[in-house]
């Protein structure tokens, strides 16, 4: 429910109420705005019908949430949520530029590739220490070794991290190491993990899984909020269609149509959607233009010689060659690359 009170609401009044639906097992929201004042409350609808706040005298109207996923709905929350990592902030107008390799491999290949984010301009360094394949048989990451070289490459080039957690059991662990923790497209509806992520409080990149609806990722986003963790990212990386040109289908209108459903920012992932570093430069731009907020795009010094995900990475003169272009390209969108 959004309950909308009145201008001459005075501050016990709220706490008054708050405290009425704590007792009651709801989850009370504050939203002070500059008109209005207006306080959500989520759970049982009946138990906040038995609190009768239409009886209040500052109380303006009372009006349900419609929409299943509440908290990342833009019906209570009707502004951008920007979020602050580091000294960067995502979220509009910012487009912030995620870059690195699919997996860490190995300390030289993770600081050449931290030097070509510092000549671009990028702070945000990507890398899966623990990775998600579809063979047991091919390269699963360095695991915690991983994790110690994107460490050390934030600390000697002032970077902010951003790697995938794969397990419940790895959460904390890979909390210590991250700036971001990415929950993957197959693990987009692990709803322990989506839970786990949202007791941690450390900003979360969900990535939609490639056959989910816009609804389920605003479902699974709602479970990390549930929790308390405000800090969400959607990743819109390209969806299995009947189309097998290229890798995944590039799910474009799901950004204004996400932009429309929610107050969470969203990025693209060119890469896992175009499968081939000869469109990624495209879809990135495309991606700016339909509205994103930021793209995460994998990058190698030697991309022939990559443990995974190599034919997709772009080469150190192509990334330079993609952040050229998109900053021409923000200019003309009013966005401001960070
Ligand atoms: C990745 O980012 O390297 C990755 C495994 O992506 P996705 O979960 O989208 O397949
Ligand atoms: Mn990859």
């Amino acid at each position: 429910m959004i309950i909308i009170l009145k201008n001459n609401a005075t501050k016990e009044q709220v706490n008054e109420i708050m405290k009425e639906m704590e007792r009651l097992k709801l989850k009370p929201l504050y939203m002070p705005g500059k008109e209005k004042t207006v306080l959500g409350a989520i759970g049982d609808e009946r138990v906040l019908a038995s609190l009768n706040l239409e009886n209040y005298d500052f109380v303006e109207k009372i009006m349900p949430i419609l929409s299943p996923y509440k908290l990342a709905s833009r019906e209570l929350h009707n502004h951008e949520t920007i979020i602050n990592v580091g000294d960067s902030l995502i979220g509009t107008p910012n487009f912030t530029v995620i870059a690195g390799p699919c997996a860490v491999e190995s300390e030289e290949q993770i600081m050449e590739t931290a030097k070509s984010l510092k000549r671009n301009n990028v702070y945000f360094l990507r890398g899966g220490a623990f990775k998600p394949r579809s063979s047991p048989y091919s390269f699963q990451g360095l695991g915690k070794e991983g994790l110690r070289l994107l460490k050390k490459a934030k600390e000697e080039y002032q970077l902010e991290i951003v790697t995938e957690v794969l397990d419940t059991e790895d959460v904390d662990m890979v909390c210590e190491y991250a700036d971001i923790i990415q929950i993957g497209a197959r693990n987009m509806q692990n709803f322990r993990l989506l839970k786990k992520a949202g007791a941690t409080k450390k900003p979360v990149i969900v990535k939609r899984g490639m056959s989910a609806s816009i609804n389920d990722l605003l479902m699974s986003a709602e479970y990390i909020l549930a929790e308390g963790n405000p800090n969400v990212i959607l990743c819109e990386r390209g969806i299995k269609t009947f189309e097998d040109a290229y890798r995944n289908t590039l799910d474009l209108t799901a950004i204004p149509v996400l932009k429309k459903k929610t107050h969470l920012p969203i990025i693209v992932d060119p890469s896992h959607a175009a499968g081939d570093r000869e469109y990624v430069i495209q879809l990135a731009k495309a991606a700016l233009a339909a509205g994103a907020d930021g793209i995460m795009v994998e990058i190698h010094p030697d991309p022939e010689k990559a443990k995974s995900d190599g034919k997709q990475s772009l080469y150190p003169e192509q990334f330079n060659e993609l952040m050229l272009q998109l900053k021409r390209l923000a200019e003309a969108e009013s966005k401001i690359i960070r």
